[in-house]
């Protein structure tokens, strides 16, 4: 199954792309993932992208289509994969098309999670995460049943990202509804588009989502 999880930052895409991962034994490729950890390394693209990530802008899509092309060619996405932040514009999308093309796959679906602007300031700012295992938390919606402790694995340490205030946030809002969110009418046109919504709690958006792609 390959899979393309779309929505503004905050609506539950890192969240619902692990569960379904994890579910259906595909992983879970997230652009975003994959470019804060060239910035903690310090390598060139890391060098490029961390000015860019920190205002909330797009990085050059020549570097996002080129980490996610050499992605694919990795033996661990074979059985399929759930692009998490990738494409998040038309030029992307349109580049996927041919490397997917020159590879001979085929997305399967393109989920949009709707979720209302309001609410996503709010997911973003109380937003946390496991720094050994990556499991995501929410200050209000998702805490440690442990208080400190990683319910997945048991680590003691959380950090926040750099960009999740809420000046950067807005400014990634924007930045969401001029370049990214015009791909719904990009993969709505190629009959892939399917919609849920994000608003519904946790445990309801990934019930939405498989009954989506008939997985039990
Ligand atoms: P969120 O999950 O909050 O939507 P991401 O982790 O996907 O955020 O992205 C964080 C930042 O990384 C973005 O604001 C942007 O600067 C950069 N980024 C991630 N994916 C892409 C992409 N496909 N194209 C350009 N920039 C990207
Ligand atoms: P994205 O990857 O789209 O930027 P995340 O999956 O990281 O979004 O979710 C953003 C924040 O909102 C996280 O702190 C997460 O725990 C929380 N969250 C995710 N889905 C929901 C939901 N359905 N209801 C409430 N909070 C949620
Ligand atoms: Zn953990």
């Amino acid at each position: 199954m390959r899979l393309i999880f779309l929505g503004p930052p905050g609506a539950g895409k890192g969240t619902q792309a692990q569960r379904i991962a994890d579910a259906l034994n595909i992983v879970q490729l997230s652009t975003g993932e994959m470019l804060r950890t060239a910035v903690a390394e310090g390598t060139e693209v890391g060098k490029k992208a961390k000015p860019i990530m920190e205002r909330g802008d797009l990085v050059p899509d020549d570097i996002v289509v080129g980490i996610i092309d050499e992605r694919f060619g990795a033996p661990d996405c074979a059985n399929g994969f759930i692009l998490d932040g990738f494409p998040r514009n038309t030029a992307q999308a349109e580049a996927l098309d041919k490397v997917l093309a020159a590879r001979d796959l085929q997305l399967d679906h393109v989920v949009e999670l709707k979720v209302d602007d309001e609410a996503l300031v709010e997911r973003i700012t109380g937003r946390f995460t496991c720094e050994n295992c990556g499991e995501g938390y929410h200050d209000k919606f998702k805490r440690p049943v442990k208080p400190g402790i990683c319910d997945r694995c048991g680590h003691r340490k959380f950090s926040r990202r750099a960009d999740d205030n809420e000046q950067t946030v807005r400014s990634r809002l924007e930045v969401y509804h001029r370049e990214t969110a015009p791909l719904l009418a990009y993969y709505s046109a190629q009959s892939k588009l399917k919609s849920v919504d994000g608003m519904a709690d946790m445990d309801d958006v990934t019930a939405q989502i498989k009954a989506i792609l008939g997985a039990p």
